[in-house]
Protein backbone atom coordinates (compact mmCIF):
# COMPACT_ATOMS: atom_id res chain seq x y z
CA UNK A 1 0.00 0.00 0.00
CA UNK A 2 0.74 3.32 -1.02
CA UNK A 3 1.88 5.73 2.33
CA UNK A 4 0.18 9.07 2.41
CA UNK A 5 -0.58 12.07 4.92
CA UNK A 6 -4.14 12.21 6.00
CA UNK A 7 -5.59 14.28 8.35
CA UNK A 8 -8.89 13.16 10.17
CA UNK A 9 -10.56 15.93 12.33
CA UNK A 10 -12.29 15.23 15.77
CA UNK A 11 -9.45 12.80 16.33
CA UNK A 12 -8.82 13.25 19.95
CA UNK A 13 -11.64 10.40 21.28
CA UNK A 14 -14.38 8.26 19.34
CA UNK A 15 -14.46 7.47 16.04
CA UNK A 16 -11.92 10.13 15.12
CA UNK A 17 -9.29 8.58 17.46
CA UNK A 18 -10.04 5.00 15.87
CA UNK A 19 -10.39 6.17 12.09
CA UNK A 20 -6.52 7.87 13.17
CA UNK A 21 -5.03 4.54 14.55
CA UNK A 22 -6.63 2.47 11.62
CA UNK A 23 -5.21 4.72 8.48
CA UNK A 24 -1.72 4.67 10.74
CA UNK A 25 -2.01 1.24 10.72
CA UNK A 26 -2.71 1.05 7.26
CA UNK A 27 0.51 2.70 6.89
CA UNK A 28 -0.49 6.30 6.48
CA UNK A 29 0.91 9.54 8.54
CA UNK A 30 -1.82 11.25 10.36
CA UNK A 31 -2.37 14.76 11.01
CA UNK A 32 -4.52 14.70 14.45
CA UNK A 33 -6.76 17.57 14.86
CA UNK A 34 -8.94 18.49 17.61
CA UNK A 35 -9.62 21.61 19.00
CA UNK A 36 -7.47 21.11 21.75
CA UNK A 37 -3.39 20.04 21.10
CA UNK A 38 -3.18 18.08 24.34
CA UNK A 39 -5.82 15.82 24.03
CA UNK A 40 -4.77 15.20 20.45
CA UNK A 41 -1.77 13.81 21.47
CA UNK A 42 -3.34 10.59 23.00
CA UNK A 43 -4.50 9.75 19.99
CA UNK A 44 -0.53 9.96 18.59
CA UNK A 45 0.61 8.27 21.33
CA UNK A 46 -1.56 5.29 20.26
CA UNK A 47 -0.70 5.53 17.07
CA UNK A 48 3.14 6.02 17.95
CA UNK A 49 2.76 2.64 20.30
CA UNK A 50 1.37 0.85 17.23
CA UNK A 51 4.61 1.83 15.13
CA UNK A 52 2.58 4.66 13.29
CA UNK A 53 3.13 8.18 12.17
CA UNK A 54 1.28 11.00 13.64
CA UNK A 55 1.21 14.43 14.40
CA UNK A 56 -1.28 16.34 16.85
CA UNK A 57 -2.88 19.93 15.90
CA UNK A 58 -4.87 21.92 17.82
CA UNK A 59 -7.57 23.53 16.08
CA UNK A 60 -11.03 24.68 15.48
CA UNK A 61 -12.60 23.42 12.09
CA UNK A 62 -14.82 25.77 12.07
CA UNK A 63 -12.12 29.05 12.03
CA UNK A 64 -11.10 29.75 8.56
CA UNK A 65 -7.94 31.05 9.81
CA UNK A 66 -6.99 28.09 12.15
CA UNK A 67 -7.95 25.41 9.09
CA UNK A 68 -5.47 27.35 6.77
CA UNK A 69 -2.93 27.00 9.09
CA UNK A 70 -3.37 23.80 10.10
CA UNK A 71 -3.06 22.52 6.59
CA UNK A 72 0.18 24.13 6.43
CA UNK A 73 1.76 22.76 9.24
CA UNK A 74 0.54 19.50 8.21
CA UNK A 75 1.66 19.54 4.71
CA UNK A 76 5.15 20.93 5.94
CA UNK A 77 5.60 18.23 8.76
CA UNK A 78 3.93 15.60 7.31
CA UNK A 79 3.90 16.15 3.53
CA UNK A 80 1.01 16.94 1.28
CA UNK A 81 -2.60 15.97 2.88
CA UNK A 82 -3.72 12.86 0.33
CA UNK A 83 -6.59 11.78 2.82
CA UNK A 84 -9.19 13.84 4.58
CA UNK A 85 -11.74 12.97 7.36
CA UNK A 86 -14.00 15.26 8.25
CA UNK A 87 -15.02 14.10 11.72
CA UNK A 88 -15.52 16.44 13.84
CA UNK A 89 -18.90 17.01 15.35
CA UNK A 90 -20.74 18.01 18.30
CA UNK A 91 -24.45 17.59 19.53
CA UNK A 92 -26.66 20.87 20.60
CA UNK A 93 -29.97 18.34 20.80
CA UNK A 94 -33.74 20.14 21.87
CA UNK A 95 -37.03 19.54 20.68
CA UNK A 96 -37.71 22.17 17.85
CA UNK A 97 -39.51 24.57 20.02
CA UNK A 98 -36.33 24.65 22.64
CA UNK A 99 -33.99 24.94 20.49
CA UNK A 100 -32.03 28.29 19.99
CA UNK A 101 -30.23 29.59 17.23
CA UNK A 102 -27.20 29.39 19.23
CA UNK A 103 -27.82 25.64 19.33
CA UNK A 104 -28.76 25.67 15.48
CA UNK A 105 -25.57 27.46 14.18
CA UNK A 106 -23.54 25.60 16.18
CA UNK A 107 -24.12 22.63 14.71
CA UNK A 108 -23.63 24.16 11.63
CA UNK A 109 -20.61 25.41 12.14
CA UNK A 110 -18.74 22.53 13.08
CA UNK A 111 -20.55 20.04 10.61
CA UNK A 112 -20.68 21.73 7.44
CA UNK A 113 -19.01 24.86 7.72
CA UNK A 114 -15.99 22.57 9.26
CA UNK A 115 -16.17 20.42 6.23
CA UNK A 116 -16.17 23.09 3.99
CA UNK A 117 -13.35 24.79 5.40
CA UNK A 118 -11.36 21.97 5.50
CA UNK A 119 -11.98 20.25 2.07
CA UNK A 120 -11.19 23.81 0.67
CA UNK A 121 -7.78 23.72 2.50
CA UNK A 122 -6.55 20.75 1.12
CA UNK A 123 -7.97 20.28 -2.06
CA UNK A 124 -5.31 22.10 -3.85
CA UNK A 125 -2.87 19.59 -2.46
CA UNK A 126 -4.84 16.16 -3.94
CA UNK A 127 -5.42 18.09 -7.18
CA UNK A 128 -1.54 18.79 -7.62
CA UNK A 129 -1.04 15.07 -6.72
CA UNK A 130 -4.12 14.12 -8.92
CA UNK A 131 -5.21 11.73 -6.00
CA UNK A 132 -7.33 12.00 -3.17
CA UNK A 133 -9.88 10.72 -0.68
CA UNK A 134 -12.38 12.56 1.02
CA UNK A 135 -14.32 10.98 4.02
CA UNK A 136 -17.31 13.09 5.66
CA UNK A 137 -18.86 11.68 8.36
CA UNK A 138 -22.88 11.46 7.71
CA UNK A 139 -25.11 9.73 10.48
CA UNK A 140 -28.38 7.69 10.30
CA UNK A 141 -29.82 10.98 11.66
CA UNK A 142 -29.90 12.61 8.58
CA UNK A 143 -32.91 10.18 7.72
CA UNK A 144 -34.61 12.42 10.50
CA UNK A 145 -34.91 12.21 14.28
CA UNK A 146 -36.28 13.75 16.78
CA UNK A 147 -34.91 16.18 19.15
CA UNK A 148 -32.35 17.49 16.60
CA UNK A 149 -33.51 19.43 13.53
CA UNK A 150 -29.86 20.91 13.51
CA UNK A 151 -28.21 17.25 13.62
CA UNK A 152 -30.33 16.07 10.97
CA UNK A 153 -29.46 19.27 8.65
CA UNK A 154 -25.99 18.86 8.99
CA UNK A 155 -25.62 15.34 8.28
CA UNK A 156 -28.61 15.40 5.15
CA UNK A 157 -26.16 18.18 4.27
CA UNK A 158 -23.11 16.18 4.63
CA UNK A 159 -24.51 14.16 1.92
CA UNK A 160 -25.10 16.72 -0.07
CA UNK A 161 -21.24 18.40 0.07
CA UNK A 162 -19.89 15.15 -0.29
CA UNK A 163 -21.95 14.27 -3.55
CA UNK A 164 -21.06 17.72 -4.77
CA UNK A 165 -17.34 17.29 -4.09
CA UNK A 166 -17.49 13.85 -5.57
CA UNK A 167 -19.15 15.66 -8.82
CA UNK A 168 -15.85 18.61 -8.78
CA UNK A 169 -12.61 16.65 -7.73
CA UNK A 170 -13.58 13.84 -9.78
CA UNK A 171 -11.73 14.12 -13.01
CA UNK A 172 -8.33 15.50 -10.41
CA UNK A 173 -8.45 11.80 -8.63
CA UNK A 174 -10.37 12.93 -6.12
CA UNK A 175 -12.89 10.99 -4.84
CA UNK A 176 -15.23 12.00 -1.85
CA UNK A 177 -17.53 9.35 0.44
CA UNK A 178 -19.73 9.87 3.43
CA UNK A 179 -20.20 7.33 5.92
CA UNK A 180 -23.23 7.36 8.08
CA UNK A 181 -23.02 5.65 11.29
CA UNK A 182 -26.03 4.78 13.35
CA UNK A 183 -25.35 4.25 16.90
CA UNK A 184 -22.03 3.91 17.95
CA UNK A 185 -20.64 3.64 21.95
CA UNK A 186 -18.22 6.64 21.92
CA UNK A 187 -18.80 10.16 24.69
CA UNK A 188 -21.05 11.63 21.98
CA UNK A 189 -23.89 8.99 23.00
CA UNK A 190 -22.85 8.88 26.71
CA UNK A 191 -23.34 12.25 26.31
CA UNK A 192 -27.12 11.73 24.98
CA UNK A 193 -27.80 9.77 27.46
CA UNK A 194 -26.72 11.59 30.58
CA UNK A 195 -28.88 14.51 28.55
CA UNK A 196 -32.23 12.23 28.72
CA UNK A 197 -31.57 10.46 32.40
CA UNK A 198 -30.84 7.05 31.00
CA UNK A 199 -27.53 5.04 32.63
CA UNK A 200 -25.23 4.28 29.87
CA UNK A 201 -25.36 0.76 29.95
CA UNK A 202 -29.44 0.77 29.78
CA UNK A 203 -29.23 3.03 26.77
CA UNK A 204 -26.47 0.72 25.11
CA UNK A 205 -28.67 -2.43 26.01
CA UNK A 206 -31.86 -0.47 24.42
CA UNK A 207 -29.92 0.44 21.00
CA UNK A 208 -28.62 -3.34 20.83
CA UNK A 209 -32.26 -4.43 21.13
CA UNK A 210 -33.16 -2.46 18.56
CA UNK A 211 -30.48 -3.42 16.07
CA UNK A 212 -30.54 -6.24 13.30
CA UNK A 213 -26.93 -7.39 14.55
CA UNK A 214 -27.45 -7.46 17.86
CA UNK A 215 -25.13 -4.84 19.37
CA UNK A 216 -24.04 -1.77 19.24
CA UNK A 217 -21.56 0.07 16.90
CA UNK A 218 -18.07 0.32 17.93
CA UNK A 219 -15.62 3.40 16.61
CA UNK A 220 -13.38 0.53 14.96
CA UNK A 221 -17.03 -0.40 12.98
CA UNK A 222 -16.23 2.93 11.38
CA UNK A 223 -13.09 3.13 11.04
CA UNK A 224 -12.97 0.18 8.99
CA UNK A 225 -15.88 1.69 6.49
CA UNK A 226 -13.93 4.90 6.14
CA UNK A 227 -10.09 2.61 5.57
CA UNK A 228 -12.01 1.35 2.45
CA UNK A 229 -13.21 4.76 1.28
CA UNK A 230 -9.33 5.79 1.55
CA UNK A 231 -7.73 2.64 -0.17
CA UNK A 232 -6.61 2.82 -3.42
CA UNK A 233 -9.45 0.02 -4.24
CA UNK A 234 -11.98 2.48 -3.96
CA UNK A 235 -11.23 4.87 -6.78
CA UNK A 236 -13.91 3.93 -8.89
CA UNK A 237 -16.49 4.65 -5.62
CA UNK A 238 -17.24 8.44 -5.26
CA UNK A 239 -20.46 10.32 -4.29
CA UNK A 240 -21.48 7.38 -2.01
CA UNK A 241 -23.06 7.22 1.47
CA UNK A 242 -22.21 4.03 3.15
CA UNK A 243 -24.95 3.28 6.40
CA UNK A 244 -22.40 1.72 8.80
CA UNK A 245 -25.57 0.97 11.58
CA UNK A 246 -25.85 -2.92 12.06
CA UNK A 247 -28.64 -2.55 9.52
CA UNK A 248 -30.68 -1.41 6.78
CA UNK A 249 -32.38 1.40 8.30
CA UNK A 250 -32.30 3.40 11.59
P1 LIG B 1 -17.13 12.53 20.10
O1 LIG B 1 -16.71 11.36 20.91
O2 LIG B 1 -17.94 13.59 20.72
O3 LIG B 1 -15.80 13.16 19.43
C1 LIG B 1 -15.89 14.30 18.62
C2 LIG B 1 -14.56 15.01 18.66
O4 LIG B 1 -14.68 16.18 17.81
C3 LIG B 1 -14.16 15.50 20.05
O5 LIG B 1 -12.83 15.16 20.32
C4 LIG B 1 -14.37 17.00 19.96
O6 LIG B 1 -13.48 17.76 20.75
C5 LIG B 1 -14.05 17.25 18.49
N1 LIG B 1 -14.56 18.55 18.05
C6 LIG B 1 -15.74 19.12 18.36
N2 LIG B 1 -15.84 20.33 17.80
C7 LIG B 1 -14.69 20.54 17.10
C8 LIG B 1 -14.19 21.61 16.33
N3 LIG B 1 -14.91 22.72 16.13
N4 LIG B 1 -12.95 21.50 15.76
C9 LIG B 1 -12.22 20.38 15.97
N5 LIG B 1 -12.64 19.32 16.69
C10 LIG B 1 -13.87 19.40 17.26
O7 LIG B 1 -17.96 12.06 18.81
P2 LIG B 1 -18.04 10.66 18.04
O8 LIG B 1 -19.19 9.92 18.59
O9 LIG B 1 -16.71 10.02 17.94
O10 LIG B 1 -18.51 11.19 16.60
C11 LIG B 1 -17.60 11.49 15.55
C12 LIG B 1 -18.38 11.88 14.31
O11 LIG B 1 -19.28 10.83 13.97
C13 LIG B 1 -19.24 13.13 14.49
O12 LIG B 1 -19.27 13.86 13.29
C14 LIG B 1 -20.61 12.55 14.79
O13 LIG B 1 -21.62 13.46 14.46
C15 LIG B 1 -20.59 11.32 13.90
N6 LIG B 1 -21.54 10.29 14.31
C16 LIG B 1 -21.48 9.72 15.56
C17 LIG B 1 -22.38 8.73 15.92
C18 LIG B 1 -22.39 8.05 17.26
O14 LIG B 1 -23.31 7.27 17.54
N7 LIG B 1 -21.41 8.27 18.12
C19 LIG B 1 -23.37 8.34 15.00
C20 LIG B 1 -23.41 8.95 13.75
C21 LIG B 1 -22.49 9.92 13.43
P3 LIG B 1 -13.86 18.20 22.26
O15 LIG B 1 -13.80 16.93 23.05
O16 LIG B 1 -12.80 19.15 22.65
O17 LIG B 1 -15.23 18.77 22.19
Amino acid sequence: MTSRTAIVTGAARGIGAATARRLAADGHAVAVIDLNEADAQDTVKAVEAAGGTALAIGADVSDEAAVASAVERVAAELGPPAILVNNAGILRDNLLFKMTAGDWDAVMSVHLRGAFLMSRAVQPHMVEAEWGRIVNLSSTSALGNRGQANYAAAKAGMQGLTKTLAIELGRYGVTANAVAPGFIQTEMTRATAERIGVPFEDFLAHAAKETPVGRVGQPEDVAAAVAYFCSEDAGFVSGQVLYVAGGPKA
